[in-house]
């Protein structure tokens, strides 16, 4: 688990109190690098907030993004992920396994012009889709028997 100090500082420092349900979901959030959908974050802390509800769940999701503690990553309409890290970066998405890596924000050249003229682009996001070579490292591993 994260120090309780440290997501103390993180929410204090944007004017949120600790809640358990805000502590365990970020300790969760902060420790893993798979983008997550709601689902899953339940899935993953239903067992250390007993009685959690999926509203309380989307509330405090809602409240970490709306803080900018969270990101949120739109795949298609409706099918929303969450993503500790808040630094600009873009997605691939492994059509194979469904998992989702970053993508530095340099390797994609500027596109806040890209629109055209009279768009005024505030921020946007690449997502990639494809499959990872075969001996990428990145690769989940098969399953030894
Ligand atoms: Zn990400």
């Amino acid at each position: 688990m994260m120090t309780t100090a440290k997501i103390r500082q993180i929410l204090n420092k944007r004017g949120l109190k600790v809640t358990p349900q805000r502590a365990v979901i970020m300790d969760f959030m902060m420790r893993t690098h798979s983008h997550p959908s709601a689902e899953a974050i339940y899935e993953a802390v239903k067992d250390a907030l007993p009685g959690l509800s999926k509203g309380t769940l989307y509330n405090v999701l809602n409240t970490l993004v709306d803080a900018n503690i969270l990101n949120t990553v739109v795949l298609e309409p409706g099918a929303i992920r969450y993503d500790a890290n808040v630094s600009n970066h873009h997605h691939f998405i492994d059509m194979d396994t469904g998992q989702i890596h970053d993508i530095p924000w340099d390797r994609v050249q500027n596109l806040f012009n890209a629109p055209g003229e009279g768009f005024c682009v505030a921020d946007y996001q690449v997502n990639f889709y494809g499959v990872m070579a075969q001996n990428s490292p990145k690769r989940p591993k098969p399953e030894q028997p």
